[in-house]
């Protein structure tokens, strides 16, 4: 047990050591010269700031003494000007390094954040399904303002806090003697070490409380996504329930974490206090026995409450470094998680030619121990029309994923006009491939905007053509802000058929030369599918297209069916082939064409 908690410590502390060696380069980036002076600026300033800080303490006990001699009848007025000017001028040197470091602070926190950002795009689709993308945004908008405290506050507070103890305690030890000295030191040591003991302990309730904060946030999102869901099932109550038992746990760590907060406060303010007593006793014992003045006993007492307000700072400063790091570890734990689909390090541009696929052999399975795909082969020559049927489940859409590379097959290879798509670039063979998927999403942000996501850089002339061969051009006239309506969280404002017919507009607009439909037109009504469908006859003409699909009437002249059982090809063939057959597509036709007369007829 003990074993375990010393690995985790040490494994912390490798990341909290990792995480800070990350920052650094971002302190001193690189091929940024105005960054650096920036940096340099601002530990000057700071310096500065700290050297004037110590001369105030002396030029108020000299003011002091110059007063409390018994004739003293002129106003020491230089030195009041000079101390007022002093405590000035150290204002003025910190702020003048906070001004000169905000630059180099946003700037790492801007690149840290873009690079995670960068990053979460890179992983795969499985590191993406497995985890809440409201706890993902949550991570990086912790863990960088993490960064910004860490930055300012391990540079401006720790270290010169750390260096101003040192002087302070050399200044007493020449000007008093060593007992003045060990007693300061002492009390801001042990103040130190009882910060830091009592932070450690209090660390895990800091820590449940951020897990409980996710777990909440993560259930509110996720609830509120399912919005329509929880309304069909009038599961209002069971959905309370969840949050509440969420917001439960947040309650009970958050109080812990007050209550202990409270005794940290009492344990810094006592050690300070006694401290802070026992020199004023012995510096009081030296101004009576003569040895001291009274600017002495007023100089020490200055000085210790100086050290004093940045170490009451220190414990929160502490506190909050601590968690930061914890984010910030986090952040950087995210950028540690490789891909799973990678690029090979000589991957090159697909060529595509004529776009001729080819799946040879393939295994695959989401999970260890169940195939979804078993040794399937088969060839799209260049330029023809393949169509997928199959019951649900039977691995379909797998076959997309696999084209497209958010998986890897296991064994066998997926080809395209020849090269292995693990030998490509991935950019290069996605810009290839254009996709209808099943469900389609969309940004919440208006129609135009999402149809233009298929080429960013079109013109309102090519939006308008790619609206109109997907059959949503009229539609959207008809309302009241065209493209300019806004479609919602999700898309959720449009209906299944017309977020079909935006992804069927967007994909016309990429323009690739390879298509996959994966039930592009399974939300549509037979009338509009029927148009849709001449439209996509137009785009694919001279194109390698792989149609999914669970109506075999839309795919009656595609120039190969595949028919999939349990990840297995079981029959392929053309229509009138596979019907000769009388084998597992012509019973699915005939099931299929009964349906369709019964309805007729009904
Ligand atoms: P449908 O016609 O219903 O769309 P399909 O033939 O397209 O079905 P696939 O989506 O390819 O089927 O899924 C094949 C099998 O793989 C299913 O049993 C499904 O539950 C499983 N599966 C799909 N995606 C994942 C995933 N990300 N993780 C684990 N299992 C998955």
């Amino acid at each position: 047990m003990k074993n375990t908690e010393t690995k985790k410590t040490q494994r912390s502390q490798t990341h909290h050591r990792q995480t800070i060696k990350s920052l650094a380069t971002h302190l001193w980036p690189e091929h940024r010269m105005d960054l650096k002076v920036r940096v340099v600026l601002a530990v000057a300033s700071l310096a500065l700031a700290k050297v004037v800080n110590i001369f105030v303490p002396f030029l108020y006990k000299r003011s002091v003494d110059a007063l409390s001699i018994t004739d003293a009848v002129v106003l020491p007025l230089g030195l009041v000007i000079a101390y007022g000017g002093a405590r000035v001028l150290h204002q003025f040197f910190n702020e003048f390094r906070d001004f000169i470091f905000a630059k180099v602070g946003q700037h790492a926190q801007r690149t840290i954040a873009l690079n995670t950002f960068k990053h979460l795009h890179a992983l795969s689709l499985r590191f993406h399904l497995d985890r809440q993308t409201g706890g993902l945004s949550r991570v990086i908008a912790r863990g960088t303002a993490g960064v910004q405290f860490v930055l300012s506050f391990v540079l401006f507070n720790i270290i010169p806090t750390l260096v101003e103890i040192l002087m302070v305690t050399i200044v007493l030890l020449i000007h008093f003697n060593a007992l003045f000295a060990f007693v300061t030191f002492i009390t801001i040591i042990s103040y130190i070490a009882f910060t830091l003991l009592i932070t450690e302990w209090r660390m895990k309730f800091r820590q449940n409380m951020n897990e409980a904060d996710s777990e909440a946030n993560s259930k509110a999102i996720d609830s509120l996504l399912n919005y329509e869901t929880v309304k069909y099932f009038g599961n209002e109550n069971h959905e309370y329930h969840r949050f509440d038992q969420a917001l439960a746990g947040y309650e009970a760590s958050a109080i812990k974490s007050q209550t202990s907060l409270s005794a940290l406060n009492i344990g810094q303010g006592s050690i300070i206090a006694i401290g802070l007593a026992i020199v004023m006793a012995m510096a009081g014992a030296g101004v009576i026995s003569g040895k001291l003045t009274l600017g002495d006993f007023i100089l020490v007492n200055t000085f210790l409450i100086q050290l004093y307000l940045p170490l009451n700072f220190l414990g929160y400063v502490y506190r909050e470094i601590k968690r930061s790091l914890i984010d910030m570890d986090k952040m950087f734990g995210l950028l540690d998680v490789e891909s799973e689909i990678k690029e090979s390090a000589n991957a090159l541009p697909l060529v595509i030619g004529k776009g001729d696929i080819e799946f040879n052999h393939v295994s695959f399975g989401y999970i260890h121990g169940r195939e979804v795909l078993k040794d399937i082969s088969f060839r799209v020559p260049a330029g023809k029309t393949v169509a997928i049927v199959g019951p649900s489940g039977s691995g379909k859409s797998t076959i997309s994923k696999l084209l497209y590379r958010f998986y890897d097959a296991e064994s066998g290879a997926v080809r395209i006009n020849g090269q292995d798509i693990r030998d490509i670039t991935l950019a290069s063979l996605r810009a290839e491939i254009g996709i209808v998927p099943q469900d389609t999403v969309l940004f919440n942000d208006t129609i135009e905007y999402n149809i233009r996501y298929g080429f960013t850089e079109a013109t309102r002339d090519d939006i308008l053509r790619a609206a109109n061969l997907a059959k949503i051009d009229e539609l959207v006239q008809s309302l009241p802000q065209g493209y300019q309506t806004e479609v919602g969280e999700r898309g959720l404002k449009l209906s299944g058929g017309e977020k079909q017919r935006v992804a069927i507009a967007r994909m016309t607009l990429k323009d690739p030369g390879i298509l996959l439909f994966d039930e592009a037109t399974s939300a549509l009504d037979s009338h509009t599918e029927k148009e849709i469908q001449a439209s996509l006859r137009q785009v694919a003409q001279g194109k390698t297209s792989i149609i999914i699909a669970h109506r075999l009437s839309t795919i009656v002249d595609a120039d190969q069916i595949l028919v999939l059982e349990e990840g297995k090809i079981v029959e392929s063939g053309r229509h009138a082939e596979l019907l000769s057959l009388s084998g597992v597509y012509a019973a699915l036709w005939r099931k299929q064409q009964e349906g369709a007369e019964t309805l007729a007829t009904a």
